[in-house]
């Protein structure tokens, strides 16, 4: 027998043995074999024996190594100690434990699985004024709700926060400054339009334009409410040069100002006024005409779209429109439209 077949023979031996194990077709006996001897005995080759894995072990130990000692001649004796690694193991056992078998817990046999009670049916969301479409109520407030005489307090600090900002730093350098709010801290309804445009970005205050003026004509004309009554912010706090749309990554940088003046003001409604505010806070982009006179939520606000000021500018007929979503949600706020 050539001297170099002997360990790996015994090496391929016990490499079959595992095979069969996994494949479910032996049942070994637990026997960890790490060492082998060979003993070269001149005019008879190799002889070898398996011995099992000692308590304790000192030297290196490599998986996969392979360490030789050897013996005072005549009586050369090789020692090779191989640990019985699998090629997808991650590592070796530590000496002492059991040698773990590849797939042994593909041949376990599974637990009886028991007879699945049958599903409770989830509680029934609450109450909404009509059917909730897009339902973002799963985003919990963090905090418990803001008593009102604290919020002007926090919003002032957060408004500063803002003032500094340079997250955008495009729209940092280019702007006049943040146009952070407009209204009460305590207001019922808050709406959310897009972002500054140049009246805004000149005067610091949102809806301020041609468009700002129409949204006033809205909530003081068609809703009976003054402005100050309302609060309104927008998704970005800075201009976007050339008033193009926010970009994603702008709105992301954003987004979690918009969040806490959310949270602070905690109104009873949200009306989103474009797609853009749209999109950003009910993360969709189902066209604005299928969202239209539904009820979303978001974190557990009621909420409602309708075109944006701006548009309606552009699109008269669409104020028709408009005045279905308002009186939508006049509805659900208990207000009458004035009687002039
Ligand atoms: S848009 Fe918002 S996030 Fe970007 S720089 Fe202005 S305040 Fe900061």
């Amino acid at each position: 027998m050539p001297e170099s077949n002997s360990s790996d023979d015994l090496a391929q031996l016990l490499a079959h043995l595992e095979s069969l194990k996994r494949a479910g077709l032996a049942d070994l006996p637990r026997v960890t074999i790490t060492e082998v001897a060979v003993e070269v005995v001149p005019g008879h080759g190799v002889q070898g024996l398996a011995r099992e894995r000692p308590e304790s072990v000192s030297g290196d130990r490599t998986a996969g190594a392979v360490a030789m000692r050897q013996s005072n001649p005549p009586d050369i004796r090789e020692i090779a100690t191989r640990e019985i690694a699998t090629p997808n193991e991650p590592s070796a056992p530590e000496i002492g434990q059991e040698a773990a078998l590849p797939g042994m817990a593909d041949i376990k046999p599974k637990p009886a699985v028991p007879n699945r009670p049958k599903a409770t049916p989830a509680p029934k969301v609450a109450a909404m004024p009509v059917a909730s479409f897009f339902d973002q109520s799963r985003v919990p407030f963090e905090n418990p709700v803001v008593p009102p005489d604290r919020r002007p307090e926090l919003l002032r600090v957060l408004a500063e926060e803002v003032a500094a900002c340079t997250r955008c730093p495009h729209l940092a350098a280019t702007r006049t400054q943040t146009v952070f709010q407009s209204g009460t801290p305590s207001a019922r309804l808050m709406f959310i339009g897009e972002a500054p445009g140049a009246d805004e970005d000149r005067l610091g205050e949102p809806f301020v334009g041609r468009a700002g003026q129409l949204l006033t004509d809205i909530v003081s004309k068609g809703m009976g409410l003054d402005r100050s009554e309302i609060y309104i912010a927008n998704i970005l706090k800075c201009r976007p040069p050339e008033n193009r749309n926010p970009l994603p990554d702008e709105m992301a940088n954003c987004r979690g100002f918009l969040d806490r003046q959310i949270e602070i003001v905690r109104p009873e409604f949200l009306c989103l006024l474009g797609k853009v505010a749209v999109g950003a806070i009910l993360q969709t982009s189902v066209p604005m005409k299928t969202l239209r006179q539904r009820w979303h939520r978001y974190r557990e606000i009621p909420t409602i779209v309708t075109w944006h000021p701006a548009y309606l500018l552009r699109n008269p007929p669409a104020k028709k429109e408009t005045w279905e979503d308002i009186k939508m949600l006049m509805a659900e706020m208990g207000l009458k439209p004035p009687k002039s």
